[in-house]
Formats: structure tokens, C-alpha cells, sequence
């Protein structure tokens, strides 16, 4: 294997190393059962970052694979000095995979992607272009989602999938706290200043995508290539990709898990989806008062009496509606113990020796 600096000998990458001043990429593929697509997977790699100036290191964090990864893991290691290999004790999931991948992590700027041969190699170095130019997180989007034209021109997605995850993806928009921007990608690149705060959230339940969009919202033009205007902010942007084929094997998200999945990203984020209740409540509230006093107008303008069904529904939408709001109330402050217990800082610090490091590296 070709290796420009050659840093990256064995299994760990030494400490103190070169890439202080090379500055290092560190790719993180997260495995669970994907014994035929991991060597194809690095192989691809390595023909992309083996044309990019910095040193490289892979990481495969082996999720619990039972069908013999992890012994072609530690095959492929002896084979491929840039490979490291973290094995976790059982399945943890794609999230948990990740995030032991981002505290292993020793480069300068980091990637997550999926070890599938979904998310192409072939975009790393846009993306990594775009950290160059001062972008913090480069979100990369199969071109569907990027383009609206083509919006349900998935290719690789199912129609249904394509159709729900379309819809998925505009309640979630709408259910984000003000400012935040969810962007439904496992395939990004960030900067080690936004490692750095990850690894330090006390969160125990932490959802990545949740994470990204409170610490680096997108703002909607943003998508396609816009130069960071004022460097002292977090910025990001999203660039299209091509959607692949799985090559091997079947995706490890069925539907149980994908709705698991799609509440996780609605919860994690934030209490708005509490706060939707106390709209409806204060909504069927303000109508059942307007019914009230349609009712009694009619009633004594006619000296008719209420029939029974009306007394019924009217009381019954008023004190229903007072049990929905009372019940949000009781959200509100809950949500807020559960914000308490996410433990998010309530401001960060931009490093600029961070920033200086890139500016270093990416005009070498
Ligand atoms: N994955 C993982 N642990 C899991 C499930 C998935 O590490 O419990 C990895 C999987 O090996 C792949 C990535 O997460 O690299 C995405 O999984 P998959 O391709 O099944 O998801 P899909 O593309 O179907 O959404
Ligand atoms: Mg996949």
C-alpha cells in the first residue's frame, strides 16, 4: 500500500506524531456484520486519500460483528499499516460505533461514513477542500436531498423509503429548537475543535445528528460551496454525493428499528415536540370557548334549551382540552429536568490555535 509520509505504521499511530505538521485525517467506519464489504471498503479508501497530502488513518470500530469482521479486521491490519481496529465488547449500534470512533480518533480533521460502500470514498476530498476554505463541518448529502428538483429521484431508496424519509425529514426540520438545522447524514467531516466538544458532552444517550445540529446549524443557502464569512463561528456546509448500492449484505435497520431510530432524532434534540401539545391544547381550547359562546347567543337569543349531545361535546372538548395543556405544563417542566440532564454547556469557546493549525497544514 502506498503511504506518502509513511506515519502511519502498525497498529496505533504514535503519539506526538507527524501530524502536527502534515495535519492527519482519520476516517471512522463503523462495522456490524460487514465481513465482504470492509476490505473493498479500505481498498477504496486508500486509492482517494493516497492523492491527498495529509497522512490518513482508518479506523473501523467493529460493532459486535458475529460473522467473522473481526477476524478479517485483524487479517486486514497486518496488511494495511493505516488500518486501526477498535472491537467493542457487543452491539451497541451505529451511534455508540461512532462516537467509540471519535474518542479513538487522533487526527486533525475527522469523517464518519458507512462502511458499506454506500458513501463514496470519491467525495473526501471535496470535502476535505472545504475544510481547507474554513469549514468546521462538511455534511454530505446524497445529490436527492440536495437538489430539491429531484427530490424523489432516490435511485438506490425504495419509493416508500424515499417518500417517509422525505417526510421524516421535514417534521424533524420543523420540530428542531430555533436555530438548529438536523441534517439526516452519517457521512461528515469535522474538524477536531468539534471533536474536541463531543468527546466532552456528558451526555450519555448522545445522538449525533442531534449533536451537529445544535453546535453547527446550516443556513439554508449554504448548501453547495459558500465561503465562511466570519471564522469565529462554527460553519458548515453540505456537498451532493452520488448514493451507492450496499455491496454485501442486507442494511441492519429494519422498519421497528428505523422508527426507534426517527424517534430517537425527534426526542433527542430538544422539547419542542413538547411544546406542540400546548399548541393544541391552547387550540382546542380557544374552540371550544368560541363554541361555548355561539351556544349560549343561539340559545337565548332562541329561549331554546341545550339538547344533551352539545352540553356533551362542548364539556367534553373544554376540560379536554385544560387536561391536554395542564399535561403540557407538567412536559414543560419535565423537559426541562431532561434538558438538566443533558448536561449541554450553555456556550463554547472557539480554540484559535485550532484554527491556526488548519491554516498551517492546508497551505503547506
Ligand atoms: N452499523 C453499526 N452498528 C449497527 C448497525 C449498523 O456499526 O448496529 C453500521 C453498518 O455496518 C454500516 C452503517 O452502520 O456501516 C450503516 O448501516 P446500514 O448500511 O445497515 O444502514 P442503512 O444504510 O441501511 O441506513
Ligand atoms: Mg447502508
Amino acid at each position: 500500500m502506498k503511504n506518502k509520509h509513511n506515519t502511519c505504521n502498525g497498529n496505533a499511530v504514535p503519539e506526538g506524531r507527524k501530524h502536527s505538521s502534515h495535519g492527519l485525517v482519520s476516517v471512522i467506519g463503523p462495522c456490524y456484520n460487514e465481513k465482504d464489504n470492509i476490505e473493498p471498503f479500505i481498498l477504496s479508501l486508500e486509492a482517494v486519500l493516497d492523492h491527498e497530502k495529509y497522512d490518513y488513518e482508518i479506523l473501523m470500530v467493529n460493532d459486535g460483528s458475529t460473522d467473522g469482521t473481526a477476524e478479517k479486521l485483524e487479517k486486514l491490519r497486518g496488511e494495511h499499516p493505516c488500518l486501526r481496529v477498535v472491537h467493542l465488547v457487543r452491539n451497541f449500534g451505529q451511534q455508540g460505533a461512532m462516537l467509540a470512533g471519535i474518542a479513538e480518533a487522533k487526527g486533525s480533521v475527522l469523517v464518519t461514513m458507512d462502511t458499506d460502500l454506500q458513501h463514496p470514498a470519491g467525495a473526501i476530498p471535496e470535502m476535505i477542500r472545504q475544510w481547507e476554505q474554513g469549514m468546521d463541518v462538511v455534511y454530505a448529502l446524497p445529490a436527492h436531498q440536495v437538489s430539491k428538483q429531484s427530490s424523489l429521484q432516490t435511485g438506490q431508496l425504495s419509493l416508500f423509503k424515499s417518500y417517509t424519509s422525505r417526510i421524516y425529514q421535514s417534521l424533524i426540520g420543523r420540530l428542531q429548537e430555533p436555530g438548529h438545522t438536523y441534517i439526516s447524514t452519517d457521512f461528515r467531516l469535522f474538524d477536531r475543535e468539534v471533536a474536541e466538544v463531543i468527546r466532552q458532552l456528558p451526555e450519555k444517550n448522545l445522538y449525533l445528528r442531534n449533536v451537529f445540529a445544535w453546535l453547527c446549524p446550516v443556513s439554508s443557502n449554504s448548501v453547495h460551496s459558500s465561503l465562511p464569512k466570519d471564522r469565529s463561528v462554527f460553519q458548515s456546509v453540505c456537498i451532493p454525493y452520488r448514493l451507492g448500492r450496499r455491496q454485501h449484505g442486507d442494511t441492519k435497520y429494519n422498519t421497528v428499528q428505523l422508527i426507534r431510530l426517527a424517534i430517537q432524532g425527534m426526542t433527542n434534540g430538544g422539547i419542542r415536540p413538547l411544546r406542540a401539545g400546548i399548541l393544541a391544547g391552547g387550540l382546542s381550547l380557544a374552540v371550544s370557548l368560541l363554541l361555548i359562546i355561539v351556544q349560549l347567543l343561539y340559545h337565548g337569543l332562541t329561549w331554546t334549551a341545550w339538547s344533551g349531545w352539545e352540553i356533551l361535546l362542548i364539556a367534553g372538548l373544554f376540560f379536554g382540552s385544560i387536561q391536554l395543556l395542564m399535561l403540557c405544563l407538567i412536559g414543560e417542566y419535565v423537559g426541562k429536568i431532561f434538558l438538566q440532564s443533558q448536561g449541554r454547556p450553555p456556550y463554547l469557546h472557539r480554540n484559535p490555535l485550532q484554527e491556526n493549525k488548519r491554516k498551517i497544514w492546508s497551505e503547506r
